[in-house]
This record gives structure tokens, sequence and C-alpha cells, in this order.
């Protein structure tokens, strides 16, 4: 299938919003440094890249939590796009690792894998993740 097909089949498919707002398609620096990392984090990188993961919204989801709040700021979902994004909980460590105290979602996915990686660690969330 040409890329440009899967490109619109990729834009046009329902649901995974998630994965949509944080996956830039075709991407090959972002491939490239998924494939250099090792099996632990390419592993939490996909979970985070997804939502699958063990933070609230996705364990509400599976009617596994009563609620799909954030554990630290209990004002939104507990997702990584609100970890990385967002959450006022983690501030200071997003202005010290990612340069902005607040992050838009479009310019998260140009985010490089390692400094994500960096961050989930230094929050601690990359265990749930
Ligand atoms: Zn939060």
């Amino acid at each position: 299938m040409p890329i440009h097909h899967t490109l619109i089949r990729w834009r046009q498919l329902q649901g995974m919003n998630h994965s949509r707002v944080l996956i830039k398609p075709f991407n090959k620096r972002a491939a490239s440094e998924a494939l250099a990392l090792n099996r632990k984090n390419l592993c939490i990188l996909v979970r985070l890249l997804t939502g699958h993961c063990g933070l609230s919204r996705h364990m509400f989801n599976l009617k596994l939590q009563d609620t799909d709040l954030c554990r630290l700021c209990k004002e939104a979902a507990e997702t990584p796009l609100h970890l990385i994004c967002s959450c006022p909980a983690l501030m200071h460590k997003r202005s010290t690792l990612l340069g902005k105290h607040i992050m838009q979602p479009e310019d998260a996915k140009f985010l490089p894998a390692r400094k994500v990686l960096l961050f989930l660690k230094a929050t601690n969330a990359c265990w749930d993740i």
C-alpha cells in the first residue's frame, strides 16, 4: 500500500485519539530513536504513545479503578498526554526537562523519545506506564 494511502487511512480512523495526538506518522527521526531504545524503554514508549498503560484513565476504561483522575493533581484524567503536557503538579519538572511549563499536544509529538522517557522517569510515572 502506498504511503499516502496509509496516511489518509490513519487520518480517517476513528478513536485512538491519544495515539493520534502523540504519533507523527512517517517520521524517520522518531522511528530511529525508538528503534535505538532498549527493550524496556521501547515498551514504556509504546505504552506512552498508545495510552495503554497503568495510568488511571486506562485502568478506569478497563473497569479496574473507580476514577480516571490524575493522582497528582486530581484535576484531569491521568493519561500520558496529561502528564507530558499539562499536569500542574509536574510544571517544574516539565519546565526543567522539556523546556516548557505547559506543552501543547501538537508540540509533544515532536519531542525526542529520550527526553520524554527522562521526564517520565523523573516523575516516577514510568512505573505506571
Ligand atoms: Zn495531573
